[in-house]
């Protein structure tokens, strides 16, 4: 068997037991927040895109540089990009609708009485009021650690280019960490694309922290899976957000720094990180027990390709 070249098979749907299908289960249901940090990769940063531009000290001289997105003057990593990356992933672990219709349309597919996994926990945008759900889980924006935590550059970045899905061997897709390269229209060799384009960009370390309601252990398992945290070796890799991913940027590793939780009598609860991560480990081995051996290895797969470097 090749290994998958930025394509993953395509997993069979599974479907969650959650509380919606299960009256009993409810008091199963985990309600809490945890805290994330996510920490760029040595020799890789993020860049999370505004459209903005922005003048910025550079190369000795003012440079024009496409801006990276802020909250309140500072550097931030926003909570809907970070959902959305987690949420494909997670669709692409579970066999979810969105990549894997085939019209590759979030929540098409999904029937109301059937929702598939991402759907349930993640929230369903349906044409009708009724049919629509928020989810059970949010992603806050990430914030710098610490004063210093978080160093702001500009970094030369080459045009974006349109992916070229038929090249790519499997039914879903993932690209990137490669640099980016393209056809020298004289030698016909393939060459790094020149970068033309300025862009701020962070390195460093980041906070945020995911909230979640009524989930069971069994999604928020799937959820550390998704998140790259799995307890096996060859499951764990880094998240991808914000922009320039097209040329093998973006790379943030997570990892559980605590957990908040309620419990039945609406105490709250907080375990520090040893015990938070623990924690987690529990909810991602059960997790593990119960996925399909072709779903797991879907997951192996997008870990491949998540660690690969550009050369
Ligand atoms: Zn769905």
């Amino acid at each position: 068997v090749n290994p998958p070249f930025y394509g993953v098979s395509r997993p069979p749907a599974f479907s969650t037991i959650t509380a919606e299908t299960d009256h009993g289960k409810w008091r199963r249901g985990l309600t809490g927040r945890l805290e994330l940090s996510y920490t760029t990769l040595p020799g890789n940063y993020v860049t999370p895109g505004t459209g903005e531009l922005r003048v910025m000290q550079a190369e000795g001289r003012e440079v024009l540089a496409q801006g990276a997105a802020r909250l309140r003057g500072k550097p931030v990593l926003p909570g809907t990009g970070i959902k959305g990356a987690v949420r494909t992933l997670y669709e692409i672990l579970t066999g979810s609708c969105g990549p894997t219709t085939s019209e590759g349309r979030r929540g098409v597919d999904c029937a109301p009485n059937q929702r598939c996994a991402a759907c349930r926990l993640f929230g369903h945008l349906g044409q009708h009021r009724e049919s629509s759900n928020q989810g059970r889980l949010g992603f806050d924006d990430a914030t710098p650690a610490d004063a210093g935590a978080v160093e702001v550059t500009m970094a030369r970045v080459p045009e974006g280019h349109e992916p070229h899905g038929e090249h790519t061997p499997g039914d879903l897709r993932l690209y990137d960490l490669a640099a980016a390269r393209t056809k020298d229209p004289t030698t016909k060799q393939t060459v790094p694309r020149e970068p033309i384009l300025a862009r701020e960009v962070y390195t460093g370390r980041f906070l945020g922290s995911a909230t979640f309601w009524t989930a069971m252990p069994v999604e928020l398992g799937l959820l550390m899976l998704a998140l790259g945290c799995s307890p096996e070796e060859d499951e764990r890799f880094p998240l991808r957000l914000g922009g320039v991913r097209f040329h093998g940027q973006g790379t943030v590793q997570i990892s559980v720094e605590g957990l908040l939780r309620a419990t039945p009598d609406l105490k709250r609860q907080r375990l520090d990180a040893a015990d938070a991560r623990k924690e987690a480990q529990g909810w991602s081995r059960e997790a593990r027990s119960v996925l399909p051996p072709a779903n797991l290895c879907a997951l192996r797969s997008v870990a491949e390709i998540l660690n690969r470097r550009s050369s």
